[in-house]
């Protein structure tokens, strides 16, 4: 009873009545972190008789390791010892965190998405449940995301977070991969249009990915979000979703041999509908990638010069590109970066983007002797993307042979 006649002690509260102890126990017994609501003896012993080894002071963030009838074990400045639960409260676990801007959130429930931030506003689209978007902007309550071609809203209390926010992506030259978030599972598209879907129901198509196009399996997308049997998350162009496992190969068999159509040829398909059989793979691309087949006797050329100088192999990342992938681009980078949907020489695969590192870049190397040398074989950088520009891009080169 000292301790509450004591001026010094005031304010040091011991465990009062059984219904507080209850209250306090409950609260701590599911709690590891605490902090102490008021001045707080430390005791030998779960009890008030217990000798007193400290004095911990109001707002103290401790861990409980163990209770024991409305006490709990505790350490304090190098002590274990007991404080009266009844003034331990937990400290909040880091509330089921806030959507933030970059997250990975999957639909909980089949949604429309808004046009406006409101419940109220034009719907635009559905998203189906289990859907994987990246949330754009958060406005109070509500999630900016795309899905086909459309920015839009849902409420983020139907988003759950399946990843937080990647850091800053990291690009390492000597290391590189053409794959940016570093996954090394290769699979190529064995159909040809439209097998990448928003979520396993496969209700919604993201886009007609064509036929021996890589991808990349995320497995731990996958174990986040709640795999499925007979069914993939993969990344591809900039995009991710759920493909059928059937679907997938691990060989290309695009063809790597120029095939005989004109460039003329080419231009004159629809922009991003290229056919098939006027596409070849870039052979020496560890993805295969695919470029219009008139191209890639040129491009075949430029490599050998380019490994000539360099001891390796041209790094290309993106060459044909779908319409759909193209919205995806346009939406997700802005008319900055992305090329209005429908005018890029990406949709004919007559141009290539070479990786966003260092030695591609205007100051790099490799960009430099590429500027100067790809004329020669047919592949130019232009003007309107030099350094300066507004839309400045060291990386893409446009095929201009016949
Ligand atoms: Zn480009």
């Amino acid at each position: 009873m000292g301790a509450f006649l004591n001026p010094v002690y005031a304010q040091v509260l011991e465990p009062a009545t059984g219904q507080i102890q209850m209250a306090g126990a409950a609260r701590v017994a599911t709690a590891k972190t605490v902090h102490t609501t008021a001045n707080l003896n430390l005791r030998s012993r779960p009890s008030p008789a217990g000798k007193k080894l400290a004095l911990i002071p109001k707002n103290t963030r401790l861990t409980v390791t163990s209770t024991k009838s409305g006490w709990s074990q505790v350490r304090y400045a190098g002590k274990t010892g007991w404080s009266s639960s009844a003034y331990l409260r937990a400290v909040p676990k880091a509330s089921p965190k806030a959507v933030k801007r970059g997250d990975l959130g999957k639909t909980t429930a089949e949604l429309w998405l808004r046009q406006q931030a409101n419940t109220g506003s034009k719907a635009l689209v559905t998203l189906p449940k289990n859907g994987i978007y990246t949330v754009k902007k958060t406005s109070k309550g509500f999630s900016q995301i795309a899905s086909r071609g459309e920015t839009g809203w849902v409420q983020s209390k139907y988003l759950k977070i399946v990843a937080k926010k990647p850091g800053r992506e990291i690009y390492i030259d000597k290391k590189y991969t053409s794959n940016r978030d570093g996954l090394t599972d290769r699979f190529w598209t064995k159909v040809s249009t439209g097998k990448l879907h928003e979520s396993v129901n496969g209700k919604v198509r993201i886009g007609d990915i064509p036929r021996n196009s890589v991808v990349y399996r995320n497995l731990l997308m996958e174990k986040t979000a709640g795999s499925v049997k007979g069914w993939m998350f993969v990344q591809t162009q900039g995009m991710s979703g759920w493909m059928k496992t059937n679907q997938l190969a691990r060989k290309s068999t695009a063809t790597t041999k120029p095939v005989n159509y004109s460039a003329r040829t080419v231009l004159a398909q629809k922009n991003g509908k290229v056919a098939q059989k006027m596409l070849a793979a870039i052979g020496w691309d560890k993805e295969k990638t695919l470029i219009a087949a008139p191209a890639l006797k040129d491009l075949n050329r430029l490599n050998a010069a380019f490994k000539k100088k360099f001891g390796r192999n041209l790094d290309v990342d993106l060459a044909y590109r779908t319409r759909a992938t193209q919205d995806a681009y346009w939406v997700d980078l802005g008319p900055y970066i992305a090329a209005r949907p429908g005018t890029s020489n990406h949709g004919w695969g007559t141009a290539i983007d070479t990786p966003e590192t260092y030695h591609y870049s205007f100051r790099g190397k490799y960009h430099k002797w590429l500027k100067m040398n790809s004329k020669k074989y047919n592949w130019v950088h232009r003007k309107i993307l030099e350094e300066g520009s507004p839309y400045a891009e060291a990386w893409h080169f446009d095929y201009v042979g016949k």
